[in-house]
């Protein structure tokens, strides 16, 4: 690659032309004054895509990064080229003997490529042994145009074949090692071809020179797939296949779909579908989305369902790291893809394919469906949150806690501020948590997570630790309860007095206390200690035995210390159920103007019900008028934890 094309796939024009003229985004382009002529209305366009710019104004100049630093700093190319180098951070050698030498070589390998590509194409289309590479194609519904197009091939089942003829075409052997194509023998007596007996798909840079080779095999023979080794022209995490006849289509629709393979491809064109590409064998990388970059700022992958199946069930993103490298899904993470987007500034999206299905598969059998699903890839958040939500049961503690795990931490790496918390407050509503509790609880997951990790050690829940009962505001009143159920008279009454229903089962957020309770109130002045005790299933008598023993070391309080303490933990109870009625309701007031739902009205009665309610409890609370005692006192009483 020249110098200036290293510089030009590094630079984005409409990131250098910023740092001179104010640009403001105007659909997929951005507009600016024109820094070369005076204007007042904006006509100095520059296009991401094409990399380029042009004032549609008085002075009519455009052209390329370079043209617009000559003009705009007044130099001349050279100039522009060291400006530029250095911006890029790309160095410029000298044309030492050495990096002629180099530029030579490589201009000798893809030469070499090249007569292979057509080597191979011609002993596909024209060999006898050709014909197994010949029925599979036919087999897999691949044309004529298309074996044209792409230069398809074969590769004789021979060890010396190509080498041989590449020789007699006068070519060195060092070159030819070099290029990949023929492999060194270990014990130094001659070398063999690396492809053998295989059907081969020339993978072409941007520019549509053949730098390396697919290989896939045409019987049992493993690996199936081969490809050419790294080499001075072919490195496979810079390549995307397919691009050099993709980009016209991916610029024209703003659009680029990378699916996992060449078939996929292969498949596309043949039904008038260019604008998908395919990473080779690996996950995607930043270079291959940066190159992408300079032809369209939308992305679409590919995924197979099982591939999301999996994403979903696996336990942690580490697993599903190495997993989906394992498994060839140009995928390299979520958060991954998440942080290139966001560095990138560009939109990538998820395309999830039925089960069992390819898009190859899709394409030849229902090239409809596939713009349905491309129409309907969705943000890669979205994509997550679909994937990890649908296979947990968000009713349950442990289910919210699973999907808080999983996802907070793919929230977190997203870029933009405004996106981020429209993520956080999706999953607040969805888990009917608030905000802040999750942001806080994230951060002190994240950084245990981290320890955990780095020591290798397996992240594990602390089984419940039955000695570490404490004895809270459901517990204290529970307690009193049992110890004196008379005094439930006086807590119902004040309860009625603001304006709400008496105590009720559903007060106790905690399970075991509420199903205690809910035995103690059905039986209320039927049955003894003993005889309810017996009642309870038995996995809640431990607590029940602790409930009876009261809140260790406490002093005993007379009767009317206990209505009291009772009467405000009673209020305080329901206070705090009303409180989390007015949170889960403000997430259905939100998800309701997001859908324009007609709910609105009626969830605004209910709010104001609550709200009243509330504001009613806490008069009373602060009126500080039961048996006169002061809120300092209450919080004094032995045994209560509020
Ligand atoms: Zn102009």
């Amino acid at each position: 690659m020249s110098v200036v094309d290293e510089i030009k796939e590094r630079l984005d024009i409409v990131e250098v032309i910023s740092s001179y003229v104010a640009l403001k985004k105007a659909g997929r382009n951005y507009k600016g004054i024109c820094p070369f002529h005076a204007e007042k209305t904006p006509s100095f366009v520059v296009f991401p895509d094409t990399q380029s710019w042009h004032c549609f104004g008085a002075c009519g100049t455009g052209g390329d990064v370079f043209s617009f630093i000559e003009r705009q700093e007044n130099l001349d190319f050279a100039g522009a080229l060291r400006l530029l180098a250095r911006r890029a951070g790309v160095s410029l050698k000298p044309q030492t003997e050495a990096n002629q030498a180099e530029d030579k070589l490589k201009k000798r390998l893809r030469e070499i490529n090249e007569r292979a590509a057509e080597y191979f194409h011609n002993l596909l289309l024209n060999s006898i042994a050709g014909e197994t590479a010949r029925s599979y194609l036919a087999q897999r519904e691949i044309n004529r145009e298309t074996i044209n197009r792409f230069q398809l091939g074969y590769a004789l089942d021979d060890w010396q074949a190509l080498g041989d003829h590449l020789q007699g075409r006068g070519y060195q052997r060092e070159d030819i090692l070099a290029a990949g194509l023929i492999i060194e023998r270990e014990d130094g007596s001659g070398h063999y071809d690396r492809f053998r007996g295989r059907l081969i798909v020339p993978i072409r840079d941007e520019r549509g020179g053949v730098v390396g080779f697919g290989a896939r095999a045409l019987d049992d023979s493993t690996p199936k797939y081969i490809n050419s080794p790294q080499t001075p022209v072919f490195d496979k995490s810079t390549i995307l296949f397919g691009l050099d006849l993709a980009k016209g289509a991916i610029r024209r629709e703003g659009l680029a779909v990378i699916v996992e393979g060449y078939m996929d491809v292969l498949m596309a064109h043949q039904h008038g579908i260019a604008n998908l590409v395919a990473s080779m064998g690996t996950a995607l990388t930043e270079t291959q989305l940066k190159l992408l970059k300079r032809f369209s700022q939308r992305f679409a992958l590919a995924l197979d369902a099982d591939a999301a199946g999996h994403q979903a069930t696996l336990r942690s993103m580490a697993l599903a790291q190495e997993t989906l490298a394992q498994r060839v899904v140009p995928v390299p993470t979520p958060r991954g893809l998440i942080k290139y987007e966001s560095r990138l500034d560009v939109d990538i999206r998820i395309i999830t394919l039925p089960q069992g299905q390819d898009p190859d598969k899709v394409i030849r059998e229902d090239p409809a469906l596939w713009a349905r699903l491309v129409e309907n890839a969705l943000p890669i958040v979205e994509y997550y949150f679909e994937a990890i939500t649908s296979e947990l049961d968000l009713d349950s503690p442990k289910g919210k806690a699973e999907a808080v795990r999983r996802l907070m931490p793919i929230i977190q790496e997203i870029g933009n501020a405004v996106e981020r918390t429209h993520y956080v407050q999706k999953l607040a509503r969805l888990v009917r948590v608030d905000e802040k509790t999750l942001l806080d609880q994230a951060g002190v997951k994240s950084k245990r997570a981290k320890r955990h990790h780095e020591h290798g050690e397996e992240e594990e829940e602390a089984p419940p630790d039955r000695e570490k009962f404490t004895f809270g505001l459901e517990e204290y009143c529970l307690s009193t309860l049992l110890e004196r159920p008379h005094l439930l008279q006086g807590l119902d009454d004040a309860l009625r007095d603001v304006g709400v229903d008496g105590l009720k089962a559903d007060d106790f957020a905690q399970a075991e206390n509420r199903a205690i309770f809910a035995s103690w109130w059905e039986s209320w002045g039927t049955k003894d200690l003993g005889d309810l005790r017996e009642e309870l299933d038995p996995a809640l008598r431990p607590r029940f035995d602790l409930l009876l023993e009261g809140p260790r070391g406490a002093p005993p309080t007379n009767n009317d210390q206990a209505e009291e303490a009772l009467i405000k933990g009673g209020l305080r109870l329901r206070q705090r159920k009303i409180q989390k009625l007015v949170e889960e309701l403000r997430f259905l007031q939100a998800d309701a103007g997001e859908l324009g739902g007609a709910a609105i009205a009626e969830y605004g009665q209910m709010m104001n019900f609550y709200l009243s309610a509330k504001w009613r409890i806490d008069q009373a609370l602060h009126a500080n008028s039961f048996f006169g005692r002061s809120e300092a006192n209450l919080r004094r009483t032995p045994g209560l934890v509020a």
